[in-house]
């Protein structure tokens, strides 16, 4: 395919590095309204909808962290032993110990148990002598209000626990339950409408004409949606036909709040595609300074209310607007340029507060050649060297349409806008795709 297509279309394509293409996006894009209940069950992955405030002092009461013998402070000699007069019971998690101490005595206690009152001090059992109900300290051992966990030490009554727009994950659903919430409310999920576009692509399962090629992206970026919690609207294949695109485009924006499609931005199809989307709303081709994965197309679409789930009881159509995002067709290009430039986008708009993708540094076991001026993600593995320092070695080939080689990776290595070859033992960033979404 060649680099200069025609020349409007060249004329119109905007060359922009990665950061420049993400910024815009992220200024463009507002989070969708609208959020909903859910069971804790149901919790995990989706978007606080506001800050969750802590009903009660966590913990509730002053307790103890070890198991051991609950005293005062106050009893502990300076410089020498200090012997304490047991008394017979223990105290346990869940059972309050009603009665008082004198001055000079102690109390078995166990770990989670109510500090009774007066008590401020644990000495772990493992720390003292128990003998004839006397249990002996040395000489500081522990010091005053020491092994003992304060009311309101994680979280205090009325300020908040997590804040809106938190990804909820397995401790926070368990901080939830820990603060005796059963439900939360949570952003709606987001919905993205789903497509393949090219004439040579074919349903997997059925029969492979000459020329045929299997469609891969859909399924590839539908996982990695799932793993965004979005709600996916599978919209199938769609032909290398204006009116075919236009039909899909149409139907897709009043149905979901983001089209997510890969193929025909490339110069090749480019034309039509663009004509098509000329006609649904503001669309920005743009070449974005990235390998693999260079045409990308996005920007906002409109459709009238009628083309599909029109509002019901015969109201005024209202006018929908979906966010496109359109990715290069070659596999590998489809799923970096979605965790490159789409997956942040698309956190931003379901109300998720931002969070960067961890980025790590591991050694470079090899060199790698990079030239300056666009950023380039190349499939590594991410393990641990023979001196258990982690490090990367790049797998198989990197050519854009391989997604064995993507699939034998565990890691994108990303090679700055900036940044030149890489040599042997050199620091590099890299993304690891467990965590990524
Ligand atoms: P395009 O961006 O449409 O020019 O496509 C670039 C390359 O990716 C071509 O070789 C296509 O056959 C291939 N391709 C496009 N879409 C898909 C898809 N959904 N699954 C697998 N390969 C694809
Ligand atoms: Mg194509």
């Amino acid at each position: 395919m060649s680099e200069l297509g025609p020349s409007a279309v060249a004329a119109q394509d905007v060359q922009i590095s990665v950061d420049e293409a993400r910024a815009h996006i992220a200024q463009a894009l507002v989070p969708v309204e609208g959020s909903q209940q859910v069971s804790l069950d149901q919790a995990l992955g989706r978007v606080l909808a506001d800050d969750l405030l802590s009903p009660i002092n966590v913990p509730a009461h002053d307790n103890s962290a070890m198991d051991g013998y609950a005293f005062c402070g106050a009893d502990l000699l300076a410089n020498r032993d200090t012997v304490l007069r047991a008394l017979g019971s223990t105290v346990y998690a869940g059972q309050p110990f009603a009665g008082t101490l004198a001055q000079g005595e102690c109390i078995r206690i166990m770990t989670g148990a109510v500090m009774p009152p007066g008590l401020d001090t644990v000495v772990p059992l493992e720390l003292c002598q128990v003998a004839d109900a006397q249990v002996t300290i040395g000489a500081g051992v522990v010091r005053a209000g020491d092994n003992r966990r304060l009311a309101g030490e994680d979280l205090t009554a009325g300020r908040p626990a997590l804040r809106a727009g938190r990804i909820l994950r397995p401790a926070d659903v368990g901080l939830m339950a820990s603060l005796g919430y059963t439900q939360a409310w949570v952003k709606r999920r987001l919905r993205v409408a789903l497509f393949s576009t090219g004439n040579e692509l074919v349903e997997p399962g059925q029969p492979l004409p000459p020329g045929g090629i299997y469609d891969s992206n859909r399924f590839s970026l539908m996982a990695a949606l799932q793993r965004l919690h979005v709600e996916v609207l599978d919209f199938g294949l769609v032909p290398d036909d204006r009116h075919a695109l236009a039909a899909a485009m149409t139907r897709a924006v009043s149905q979901a709040d983001v089209v997510l499609t890969s193929g025909g931005v490339s110069a090749g199809d480019a034309d039509y595609t663009r004509e098509v989307m000329e006609q649904l709303g503001a669309v920005s081709f743009w070449k974005v300074a990235m390998r693999p994965g260079r045409p990308f197309a996005f920007g906002a679409l409109r459709a009238l209310g009628h083309a599909g789930s029109a509002s019901p009881g015969g109201s005024a159509p209202a006018q929908r607007t979906a966010w496109l995002f359109a990715l290069p067709g070659n596999p590998v290009a489809a799923l970096v340029t979605f965790y490159a430039l789409a997956r942040d986008g698309l956190l931003r708009l379901a109300g998720a507060q931002s969070e960067p993708i961890a980025t790590l540094r591991v050694r470079s076991v090899q060199t790698i050649r990079k030239r300056p001026g666009r950023t380039e993600f190349q499939r590594g593995r991410v393990e641990p060297g023979s001196d258990g320092q982690w490090c990367v070695h790049l797998v198989g080939s990197q050519g854009a349409g391989i997604l064995r080689s993507m699939s034998e990776a565990n890691a994108l290595v990303v090679l700055h806008h900036d940044q030149k070859s890489v040599e042997a033992g050199d620091w590099v960033d890299v993304w690891l795709f467990d965590g990524l979404v």
